[in-house]
């Protein structure tokens, strides 16, 4: 038996073959109708690779199967290798039906060949097709993501702008009232009230530049201004900010001068006081009255790791790797509306997020360390900031961390 037998075979019963082949195919007359073309051409190709000795037809018609999923079968296709393993099942039983047994082997082996070589061909083509298909549909999903993320960081946007035109109506109007009654300055118990509302205001405030922050974090825009910045100053500064939530709190703050370099680094310092300021208060925050806190260095090969560390109540190792995502308040959030300082304060959940924005801004990195969390025996958190050295700026470096923006942040 050669090539030219088994082609010449096919081709004598190629009609016999397509009819046994659609029957199997379909279900109802309106499918036969529809596949009967696909079938038909199949058989050509097949017919015409047997024949020439060479698979370029049938692979070509398989890729259009693949290309325009019109294998014959109805309705959507996801895996066409089934589909010819159905019509290789149907040609061998004709082969058997058709044929006197010795005639009937040799042409079953001669077309075993030609199939196995089809069906790896298009199991092949079928990955490929299937990878492609799957990096599509993830590539829409990132860029959902992505136009998502956007519309929330510019609805974060609105909203802080949006807001900022009240408070100072609020401020405002207070100021207007004092100048008007200035007699009310004399009276305790309306002071009191004045300045309740101010702090209500000043914490307002704070939580809009928070919301502004973020949103350009998470936009990529943030803007820093590099200058040469002493750490010892940045920590003095931030340590300032922080006396009087430390004096309600009965607690120590100990800054361990010696260890934090005396040479300037470029960076920004008003940002890096503002990390600094959060990391502080949530020392201060998530430690119970009469705690300490440490503020330590130490110098690693172009960084310095400036560690806050307290006795306070710490982390679980499963809030260690989400606290520093956006909103990621861990625990009871009926505690938000309750003090900046107060014991397990609680707040909006974005001063982690913001502090990695500025030092990723930056060139560093932050991350915390804590052996658990426990209210009880108090295992404390270290948080790690990691700030480059830079004896200048960096150049095209730099200016690819700053990025320009027209937004207000203050
Ligand atoms: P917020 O304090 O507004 O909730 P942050 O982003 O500053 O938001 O902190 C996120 C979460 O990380 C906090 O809710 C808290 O659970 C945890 N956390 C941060 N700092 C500490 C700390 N020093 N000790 C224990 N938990 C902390």
């Amino acid at each position: 038996m050669t090539v030219t037998d088994l082609a010449r075979w096919l081709d004598s019963n190629s009609t016999v073959l397509v009819q046994a082949v659609v029957e199997k195919l379909s279900q109802n007359e309106a499918q036969k109708a529809q596949v009967i073309e696909t079938v038909a051409s199949f058989f050509e190709s097949l017919i015409e690779s047997v024949r020439h000795g060479d698979s370029a037809a049938l692979n070509d018609r398989l890729s259009r199967w693949v290309e325009g999923r019109s294998a014959p079968t109805e309705g959507e296709l996801t895996r066409l290798v089934p589909v010819l393993i159905s019509i290789k099942q149907v040609n061998a039983e004709q082969i058997r039906l058709l044929c006197e047994p010795a005639q009937a082997v040799d042409l079953l082996i001669a077309l075993d060949v030609v199939y196995d070589r089809a069906i790896n061909y298009l199991s092949q083509l079928e990955s490929d097709a299937l990878l492609a298909d799957m990096r599509d549909q993830l590539q829409q999903a990132q860029q959902q993501l992505e136009r998502l993320d956007k519309s929330k960081s510019d609805f974060i946007a609105v909203a802080a702008h949006e807001l900022r035109t009240p408070i100072t109506l609020v401020e405002g109007y207070a100021n207007m009232v004092l100048d008007a009654r200035p007699d009310l300055k004399q009276d305790e118990g309306a002071m009191a009230l004045f300045e309740g509302m101010t702090s209500g205001v000043k914490r307002l405030r704070e939580i809009i530049r928070d919301m502004l922050d973020v949103s350009l974090i998470t936009l990529d825009m943030i803007e820093l201004h590099a200058q040469p910045t002493w750490l010892n100053q940045i920590i003095d500064a931030a340590s300032h900010s922080v006396e009087s939530p430390l004096r309600e709190r009965r607690m120590k703050l100990r800054i361990e001068h010696e260890t934090i370099p005396k040479r300037a680094t470029y960076a920004d310092p008003e940002r890096l006081v503002q990390v600094l300021n959060k990391i502080l208060m949530n020392a201060i925050k998530y430690t119970p009255d009469g705690g300490e806190v440490i503020v330590q260095a130490r110098e690693l090969t172009g960084f310095v790791d400036v560690m806050v560390i307290d006795n306070g109540i710490g982390i679980s190792p499963n809030d260690l790797s989400h606290i520093f995502g956006m909103f990621s308040t861990v625990g009871d959030a009926s505690l938000h509306s309750s003090g900046k300082s107060k014991f397990r304060g609680g707040g909006p959940g974005l001063g982690l997020y913001i502090s990695k924005g500025i030092i990723e801004a930056h060139g560093g990195n932050i991350w915390a360390e804590s052996a658990g969390y426990d209210e009880l025996n108090l295992p404390g958190s270290t948080f790690h900031i990691m700030i480059p050295m830079r004896n200048a700026p960096q150049g095209d470096n730099l200016s690819a961390i700053i990025m320009k923006t027209d937004k207000e942040v203050t």
